[in-house]
């Protein structure tokens, strides 16, 4: 039986070396950037129950150098300088609990 769309990305993103951009998901893939970027919230909640979590790469500005907050949100535009020019969010699954998020 064929995996879903779903199993597939969850198999490339626990299964790569590296973290992955959504970008190279989907030409991995073979599947459209949006649905795979509207599919992760749905997969980390999925995952967090089978004991894993995302480990996050955070999107960075390539003009100021702005370091995004690590999100599954895939970011378009610099909230400093207002460029488009981003360094995307890269995500893996791995297993294991949560660090805790310092205040
Ligand atoms: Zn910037």
């Amino acid at each position: 039986m064929a995996l879903s769309r779903r199993q597939k990305i969850i198999e490339l993103l626990i299964n790569t070396e590296r973290p992955l951009s959504v970008e190279e998901m989907s030409m991995m893939l073979h599947i459209d950037s949006s649905v795979i970027a509207s599919d992760l919230p749905r997969i980390a909640e999925a995952m967090e129950r089978k004991g894993y979590r995302f480990e996050i790469e955070p999107a960075r500005c390539k003009k100021c150098g702005y370091v995004f907050e690590p999100s599954l949100h895939v970011p378009s535009k610099c909230p400093r300088c207002h460029s488009q020019w981003l360094e995307p969010p890269r995500f893996r699954l791995v297993k294991g609990k949560q660090v805790p998020e310092k205040d």
